[in-house]
């Protein structure tokens, strides 16, 4: 079983590098990030509300991301494991997402953190803004979203650290190889947390290490 999180910079490639290793685990790869463009294509109410931080590139309130996450990882394709990518990127998420997991008896056995340097990162994103014009891929906007994530997404990365579940792997070069040396981390980091899901407590605040 794999409950696993991909945590990457904007730019870095992790949703479509998500996507490709989820349908070779057999997994659903879920992006807030999609869900998020999805409703605001379909201008639903939480489209609407998400789309006034979204062209920001600020982060939408947890509130609003906990529950949909929460709704989601609850349909059933998601019994044989997840990939979540984009969520958790606040504190206050990784505690909702283990309160989730925690009433469903489930935890997260592996972290995957894909880093690329940040000029690699402006350079990649102003292009993609060209070819897919996505309102939120401005320069501004850009820098933004990349300020934030070293800011807030830093301390959730060093969370899952403390519970000695994760991997950093290199997400420069051959988007094939990059494929292979993701699923090489999943492998690796599913067997030294013994492939079953890590029992961790939020009530002791032990950081639930593995050990
Ligand atoms: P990027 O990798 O460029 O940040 P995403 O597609 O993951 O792009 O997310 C796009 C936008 O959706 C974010 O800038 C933010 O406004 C919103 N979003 C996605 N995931 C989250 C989340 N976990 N918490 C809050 N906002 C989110």
């Amino acid at each position: 079983m794999t409950r696993m999180l991909i945590m990457g910079p904007p730019g870095s490639g992790k949703g479509t590098q998500a996507s490709r290793i989820a349908d070779k685990l057999g997994i659903v790869a879920i992006s807030t990030g999609d869900i998020f463009r999805y409703n605001v294509k379909e201008m639903t109410a939480l489209g609407k509300e998400a789309k006034k931080y979204m062209d920001n590139g600020d982060f939408v309130p947890d509130d609003v991301t906990n529950r949909m996450v929460a709704e989601r990882i609850r349909q059933s394709d998601v019994e044989h494991g997840f990939l979540l990518d984009g969520y958790p990127r606040t504190s206050g998420q990784v505690e909702a997402l283990d309160g989730f997991l925690t009433e469903d008896g489930q935890a997260l056995n592996v972290v995957i953190e894909l880093t690329v340097p940040d000029e690699e990162l402006v350079a990649r994103l102003l292009g993609r803004a060209e070819s897919d014009g996505r309102t939120d891929d401005t320069e501004d906007v850009i820098q933004h979203r990349l300020d934030l994530y070293h800011e807030q997404t830093a301390a959730v990365i060093q969370s899952y650290v403390t519970r000695g579940i994760v991997q950093r792997v290199d997400g420069t070069g051959q988007v094939d190889d990059i494929t292979e040396r993701l699923l090489q981390a999943v492998y690796s980091v599913r067997e030294r947390t013994g492939n079953l899901p890590v029992v961790q407590s939020v009530a002791d605040g032990d950081g639930g290490n593995p050990e």
